[in-house]
Formats: structure tokens, sequence, C-alpha cells
């Protein structure tokens, strides 16, 4: 479909059935309004004509003809009305309703316009006027869209009545041209009228046409960005999860330490806490490397880590592979004792699990040795001072023959 462009006084093809639709039914509506007012004057016009011929008013009045001139213009408005009734209730509008209704617009459109014609031949014998004609011919060129074929139809059957006719009821020769010069300068300007009229009808088709195409495309694109906010968030917690996991083991890494940290502390505004870290190292992993291959190796981290992940640690707790074969659990007001009791839950629960090491000098089995470190009234700034302590504790554990806790509190 080509994109409407602004001001375009051409409809496309796939254009022309949807302004043929539009047209016929903003005309009918005009229409049917018309006929409501035009029935009212009618009606008003019939009474009046009664009265005078009731009370004698003028002996050259032909009432009788008024009268049935009235009459006719009422029933043909109250025939459209009726059809346009009829039309409105069989629902949907098929393209063989639309032809009807368009061609029936044009007929009403037509008869009126004539009438005006007739009734203006009719009060040349009385007022010498064309007003009778003018008006309709006025109204219908700026009430309804026209296309030129439909204005020539219109225009032509109407204008040609009066022309033709008014020789035959005009008897002075000045007023006939005085009435053919006012003639020609209406139907001039109702023409142009009727004409500017649809041109800027079929601009506003066009404008709605863009606003409607420029819509489409915009919720297109709304979508489309939708999606690719949506993919974009997915890839950035994937990114933000493996920023924060170690690859290996799952657990979180020294990343999501520090910013646990951060999390923490700042929530409870630094205030002084216990902090106790619990730095785990397995025994002599580097032999175990070695001598089983780094794939088996890395299958025994794996299985620590989540031993370590399994066990209760009670609330406040952080639990993250520090790099290599060492893991850290930090732990915000725990006691002492809780503490010790983690750490010896966690030695127990390697041994137990019975992961032979071969070359092991504690034992047959992979044994870890944990360094507590430990100081009562910490904030932010203390947490690598406790690490060091934890630190200082695990060297103490390996230096005493490893598989063992040591403690380091401040
Ligand atoms: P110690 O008892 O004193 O701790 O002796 P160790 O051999 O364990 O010494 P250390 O802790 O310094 O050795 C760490 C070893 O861990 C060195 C390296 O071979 C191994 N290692 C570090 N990262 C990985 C890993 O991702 N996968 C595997 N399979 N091994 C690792
Ligand atoms: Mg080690």
């Amino acid at each position: 479909m080509n994109e409407p462009q602004y001001g375009q006084t051409t409809v496309a093809p796939e254009d022309r059935d949807r302004l043929a639709r539009k047209k016929g039914i903003d005309n009918l509506r005009r229409g049917a309004l018309l006929a409501k007012v035009t029935i009212g004057f009618e009606l008003l016009l019939m009474a009046a004509d009664l009265l005078s011929a009731l009370m004698r008013v003028d002996n050259r009045f032909q009432f009788g003809n008024y009268f049935f001139m009235y009459a006719l213009l009422t029933a043909l408005n109250i025939g459209f009305l009726l059809c346009t009734n009829a039309l409105n209730r069989s629902g949907g509008l098929t393209s063989r309703r639309l032809k009807q209704l368009n061609g029936g617009i044009l007929v009403f459109l037509t008869l009126t316009m004539t009438w005006g014609s007739v009734m203006a031949l009719m009060d040349q014998k009385l007022y010498s006027q064309l007003t009778a004609f003018m008006v309709p011919l006025m109204i219908s060129s700026i009430l309804f869209i026209l296309e030129d074929w439909e204005r020539w139809i219109s225009f032509g059957v109407s204008v040609l009545t009066l022309t033709i006719g008014l020789p035959f009821f005009q008897p002075s020769q000045d007023i006939l041209i005085g009435d053919y010069v006012n003639l020609a300068i209406f139907v001039i300007t109702a023409w142009a009228a009727s004409r500017v009229v649809y041109h800027n009808y079929l601009r506003d088709f066009h404008v709605t046409l863009l606003l409607e195409s420029s819509n489409a495309q915009l919720e297109h694109e709304i979508v489309e960005n939708q999606e690719i906010n949506r993919q974009l968030m997915l890839a950035n917690r994937q990114l933000k999860n493996m920023a924060l996991l170690d690859e290996l083991t799952g657990a979180p890494n020294r990343r999501a330490f520090r910013n646990y940290i951060d999390i923490a502390f700042d929530a409870c505004g630094d205030a002084p806490q216990a902090l106790a870290v619990l730095l785990i190292d397995i025994d002599h992993f580097k032999q175990y490397n070695d001598h089983c291959g780094h794939d088996v190796g890395d299958r025994v981290l794996v299985k620590v880590a989540s031993l370590i992940d399994m066990l209760p640690k009670g609330a406040d707790h952080f639990f993250c592979r520090w790099g290599g074969d060492e893991f850290v659990i930090l732990q915000l007001n725990g006691t002492q004792e809780k503490t010790h009791t983690l750490a010896e839950s966690i030695r127990c629960s390697v041994r137990e699990t019975q992961l032979p090491s071969e070359l092991s000098k504690v034992d047959h089995y992979v044994s870890v040795s944990i360094g507590i470190g430990v100081v009562k009234d910490a904030t932010k700034k203390d947490v690598s001072r406790v690490l060091r302590l934890a630190d200082e504790a695990l060297i103490r554990a390996k230096n005493d023959g490893r598989d063992r806790i040591e403690c380091a509190i401040q």
C-alpha cells in the first residue's frame, strides 16, 4: 500500500471503496438532517398557504399549485427519511447497498434542486424571483459531498429545467435577462463552493489515512521496542547472574560478596555489629589435582560447595566461592559459639562424605581446614580486618596439621 501524502487530492485504488463508504454515510446523515428541517419548513409553508387561501389574501396566487409543490417536497423528504431508517436497520453496508445509497442520495438531491427550479418558474409570474431555486442549490452545494459527475447530474438537470423553462414563465424580456445573469452567477458560485467542500473532504480523508498509517507504524514500533526491552532485561538479568555467580560451582562469587556487604551494612545504617568470617580451604588440593586430574578436582570443588551450601547457617549469612579451593561464609550478629558449631559441621560434613584422596597426608579422604575471624563491634570498614583474622587462623589450622578449625577474635 502506498503511503498517503498530506494534501493529496487523488485517491489510491485501494482507498476508493473506503472513501465511497465514508462519503455515502456522511451524505446520508447530512441528508437526513436537511430532510427533517425541510419537512418542518414545508409544513409551515403549507399552513401559511392554506391560511392565505382561506383569507383570500391575493387572487393571483395559485394556492393549490403551491400547496401541491410543498406537499411534494414534504413527501420526497419523508420518503428519504424512511429509506434512511430502512438502511440503518438493515445492518452492514454491502457494496450493492452502498451503490444504492449513493445513487439514492443523488436522486434525492437532483429532485430537491429540480423542485427548486419548478418553484422558481412558478414564482416568475408572481415575484419574478429565483430564490426558490437558489436556496436548495446553495444548501446542497455546501452540505453534500459531491464528485464532479454527481455535480454535473444534479446541477445539470435542475439548471437546464430552469434555463429552458424561464422564457415560458417570465413574460418580461428585461427580467428574463436579469434572471439568466443571476442564475449564471449563483450556479458558478455554488459549483465552486461544492468543489471546495469536496476537496476539503478529500484532504481530511487523506489526513485520517495518514494518521492511521503513522499510528499503526507507531504501534508496531512500540510492540517491537517492548520485545527488545524484554530481551534486554532478560539478557541483563543473565549477565548480572553471570557476573555474580561462580561459573564452576554456581555459588556466588567475590563480586556478589562485596554487593552483599554494601547492602547489609547500608541496611543497618553502618551500626556496629558482630561480624564473623569462616575461610574454608581444601587441604592439599594442588596435590589432589595433580594426582587425579583437573576435571576430578573440579567435581570435588562442586561437591564441597554444595555440601557447604546445603548446611543450615542461620539468618544473616552469606556464602561464596572466594577463589581457587577457598570458600567464605560471612555471618552477621552470630555468636562465636554458633559460628564454631557451623565450622565444625562443615568440616565433619566434608569428611563424612568420604571423597577419596589417596595421597592426602591427613587421611585418605578429602578434608578442609577452616579459619574463623571474629570482630565483635564491626562496621563496613572492618570487613578486611575480619578477613585477615580468618586468614591468619586458617594458616594456623594448616600449620597445626589441617582438617581442623582455628579462631581469631578481636
Ligand atoms: P593447602 O592444604 O595448604 O591448602 O594445600 P593446597 O595444595 O590446597 O594449596 P592451595 O590451597 O594453595 O592450592 C590451591 C589449588 O587449587 C591450586 C590449584 O591447583 C587448585 N585450583 C584452584 N582453582 C581450581 C579450579 O578451578 N579447579 C581445580 N580443579 N583446581 C583448582
Ligand atoms: Mg588448599
